[in-house]
């Protein structure tokens, strides 16, 4: 089961206001999808992104909703069904990140990684889903990390995260692919986006790129590029799999 072409479907990338999830926002418009973009508390960047779309001929649409809330999820996902339709796509990016001992790690803190990171996408894929069975075609996107994978010493909590949104992805996938539908992640080494930016300094940044490679931190179009690949329909056969994005990186 698939779409022939995927321009015309609608694709809503959580944590599209700017970053990787912007880069996979303009990416996917690229295709003639139309593309809704979510944003927390970034809004002028979403309308900006948004209108500079608009201006190019492509659909989208600007929503905000925090992915922590499911009444939050639920309002996003009837405004982008109000204006677009069902969802056919889903792009869970919306995440934050934590370096921290766990000893000195709050409870507070704990539910804030977990809630954006991993509950936000559960929310939204529990949402998206039932449309996704009924017609038998979706694509879900999860944005892990390549710690959810390896672990990293201080960013415990971040890394535990994105590996439970890494079996999040490889269960949902066992469980909707009699249905058409397709759930993978991707797991991107360090990128050159706000997040790493806030997390290490020009100097740590520059040692990090050194340990790579491929010589460089990577940029946020080379993750949408690989996300505009999964949720084609050349990837149809390709599901519950992890691709790590991360020029050779051996953390
Ligand atoms: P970023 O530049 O800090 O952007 C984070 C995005 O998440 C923003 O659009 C932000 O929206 C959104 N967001 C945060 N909390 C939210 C909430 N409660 N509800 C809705 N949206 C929320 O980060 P990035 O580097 O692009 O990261 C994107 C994803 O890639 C994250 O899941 C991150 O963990 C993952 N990742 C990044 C790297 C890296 O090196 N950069 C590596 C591995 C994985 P607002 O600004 O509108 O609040």
């Amino acid at each position: 089961m698939g779409k022939d072409n995927i321009k015309g479907s609608v694709c809503l990338v959580t944590g599209g206001s700017r970053g990787i999830g912007a880069a996979i926002v303009k990416a996917v418009a690229a295709e003639g999808v139309k593309v809704a973009v979510n944003y927390f508390s970034s809004e002028n960047k979403a309308l900006e992104l948004v209108s500079s779309l608009q201006a190019q001929g492509m659909s989208a649409l600007a929503v905000r909703a925090d992915v922590r809330n499911s009444a939050d999820v639920e309002a996003m996902f009837a405004s982008v069904e109000a204006e677009f339709g069902n969802i056919d796509m889903l792009v869970n990016n919306a995440g934050v990140s934590m370096r921290e001992l766990v000893t000195d790690t709050s409870d507070e803190q704990w539910q804030q990684v977990m809630d954006t990171n991993l509950k936000g996408a559960f929310l939204c894929c529990r949402r998206a889903l039932p449309h996704m069975i009924r017609q038998r075609y979706g694509r879900i996107v999860n944005m892990a990390s390549i710690w959810g994978i390896t672990g990293a010493s201080f960013e415990s909590v971040y890394a535990a995260s994105k590996g439970g949104l890494i079996a999040l992805s490889k269960s949902l996938a066992s469980e909707l692919a009699p249905s058409g539908i397709t759930v993978n992640a991707i797991a991107p080494g360090p990128i050159e986006t706000d997040l790493l930016i806030a997390e290490l300094d020009d100097d740590e940044r520059a040692s990090l790129a050194e340990d790579i490679p491929a010589g460089r931190l990577g940029t946020a179009a080379e993750v949408a590029s690989a996300c505009r690949y999964f949720l084609s329909d050349d990837a149809a056969y390709i599901n519950g799999q992890v691709l790590t994005i991360d020029g050779g990186w051996k953390p």
